[in-house]
């Protein structure tokens, strides 16, 4: 028997194809982005909240089956998939504005009831799929962190440890403390910096990525992840004198990793002094530059993380300098230089040991696919986790230490009044060893095993509407991202490269008045364009 695996993320959707009975990775596929419109999860909820969550659930599942199609099963019946609560209400098609808002009474005065969102099991009907297939969705803890954290604690070797802490590096930032038998959880809206978008040349960890700086004798040189998504050496450049010798693997963007070792090399090197960089920003490769609004970004989301971080070790009263093992996971988590993070906020400085481990997600997916029973075990996790869920959008001390954060990365606060405020505060703040940091690389490639190949698609699902106006194209021409065209009398938007909800350049730019975003529905041959 065969089933599939999915892992649908903020940035993109990973499937693989399963033999159960021979519990073995046939074959991979990874689309490029995520389809829907918006360059977060916020922006994906606000999508399905203004436009429907049928369209959105429309949407997801159009890129859904685009990956099985590439999957090319054979004889299928499972279909396992795990991610953040918002991404699998959507790919269920339920109800999601109670994941936007906050508070019982909001939501019954709107006569909003949030779904059940326990671990369960579904005809593939129920999500517009083969009947015949069965859906096996696992549990969220609270709303804004789910399945996607229990992953990253079981298949971490977290749960067995002690005084350690483990963290999902992605848009929306899942973390847990673990000390004694106490679990304590939290969810950082990092923001799509750390995995490369919302970056100037940013692109996910795929070829042609620049992923890391190294040092070598003539200052720095760019690592580009080749087709096996191997670092390979790329340009030289000096940060002092901004020189930079084309060379190697040429980059065609930076990802999350490689804004991280620009971050710290910037730093090291004093061309960035906080909140800018010298020269307005560091040239990487021909076209690419990491510029200043590119460090506030990055700024913003590692702020975000030592935030919670810091949040997590008050609320447990931990001393930072008690600190064990740090488990990082997720894309970013597993190619960055595990020091170079540390060294700029991504890991408690005090963390005695790092282990990078992977995609815990699509591995926790699989485990599903091969053993459908552990669902129980995961619901029961589950109730035990909630009781000491912190939900830092509503958590003074999260809020408290995320203002010295902003201030420090955007503003200029000076290191020192940064350290002072937080002590003012109460907050305890993690100092580096003497002796330096274990790193632990287990995993050397995000997804633990991608079977015979790993097959990266473009999802294409479009949204389109069909207006009579005079054509002047000023609609095209504002989409800052290129995702909408003209063709064959109808204009067409490319979801995924869309920025959603929240940018309408397109219908502002229209001087009749007459393009709707609002109006745009999905484009039936989607998947053939
Ligand atoms: S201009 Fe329109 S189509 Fe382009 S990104 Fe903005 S909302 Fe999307
Ligand atoms: S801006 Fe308005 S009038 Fe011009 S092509 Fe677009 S929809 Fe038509």
């Amino acid at each position: 028997m065969q089933a599939i695996s999915l892992d649908i993320g903020t940035s993109g959707i990973r499937g693989q194809l399963l033999d159960v009975e021979r519990k073995k990775v046939l074959r991979t596929v990874i689309t490029s982005h995520n389809p829907l419109p918006g360059a977060n999860v916020m922006d994906h909820l606000d999508f399905a909240i203004e436009r429907g969550p049928h369209l959105a659930h429309e949407v997801l599942l159009g890129a859904v089956r685009q990956v099985i199609r590439s999957l090319a099963p054979d004889r299928w019946e499972r279909l396992t998939v795990c991610g953040n609560p918002i991404q699998l209400s959507l790919f269920e098609g339920i109800e999601v504005r109670d994941l936007a808002y906050a508070g019982r009474n909001y939501l019954e005065s709107r006569n909003i009831v949030p779904p059940d969102r326990s671990g369960h099991v579904l005809q593939g009907d129920a999500v517009g799929l083969d009947p015949e297939v069965e859906v096996i969705v696992p549990p969220a803890i609270r709303h804004e962190i789910g399945a996607d954290a229990l992953a990253m604690m079981i298949k971490s070797g977290f749960l067995d440890d002690d005084m350690c802490m483990v963290t999902d590096y992605g848009t929306n930032a899942e973390m847990a403390i673990k000390v004694g038998d106490r679990v304590l959880t939290g969810s950082a809206a990092a923001g799509p910096a750390i995995e490369g978008q919302q970056i100037s040349a940013g692109m996910l960890a795929s070829p042609g990525a620049i992923s890391d700086l190294v040092v070598i004798p003539e200052g720095w040189q760019a690592m580009v992840l080749n087709e096996e998504l191997e670092p390979c050496a790329g340009s030289k450049l000096s940060l002092r004198g901004n020189t930079l010798k084309l060379q190697g693997c040429r980059a065609q963007g930076i990802t999350g990793t490689g804004v991280i070792a620009v971050v710290f090399a910037g730093l090291e090197s004093e061309r960035i002094v906080l909140p800018r960089i010298s020269g307005g920003g560091i040239s990487l490769d021909r076209n690419i530059r990491f510029t200043t609004a590119d460090l506030l970004e990055a700024g913003k989301a590692i702020g975000a993380i030592r935030a919670g971080h810091m949040t997590l070790l008050e609320e447990a009263g931990v001393d930072p300098g008690d600190l064990g093992t740090m488990y990082m996971a997720g894309a970013s988590g597993t190619y960055v230089d595990a020091r170079k993070a540390q060294a700029v906020g991504m890991a408690p400085a005090s963390a005695k040991k790092l282990v990078q481990i992977g995609n815990t997600s699509l591995e926790l997916a699989k485990d599903l696919a091969f053993d459908p029973e552990m669902l129980d075990s995961l619901n029961s996790m589950t109730k035990e986790l909630l009781a000491h869920h912190i939900m830092f959008a509503s958590s003074l001390t999260f809020s408290n230490i995320y203002v010295q954060e902003l201030a420090y990365w955007t503003e200029g606060m000076p290191r020192e009044a940064y350290e002072r405020n937080l002590s003012e505060l109460g907050i305890r703040m993690a100092t580096p060893r003497a002796g330096g940091v274990i790193v632990e690389r287990r995993r050397l490639t995000d997804i633990w095993d991608v079977g015979e190949s790993l097959t990266m698609i473009d999802p294409g699902i479009f949204l389109s509407g069909a207006w009579s106006c005079d054509l002047c194209m000023r609609c095209v021409k504002a989409c800052p991202e290129r995702a909408l065209r003209y063709s064959e009398a109808t204009f067409l938007v490319d979801a995924g490269r869309c920025l959603g909800t929240a940018c309408r350049h397109c219908e502002e730019a229209c001087p009749q008045k007459v393009f709707s975003y609002s109006g745009l529905s999905l484009e039936n041959d989607s998947e053939d364009r």
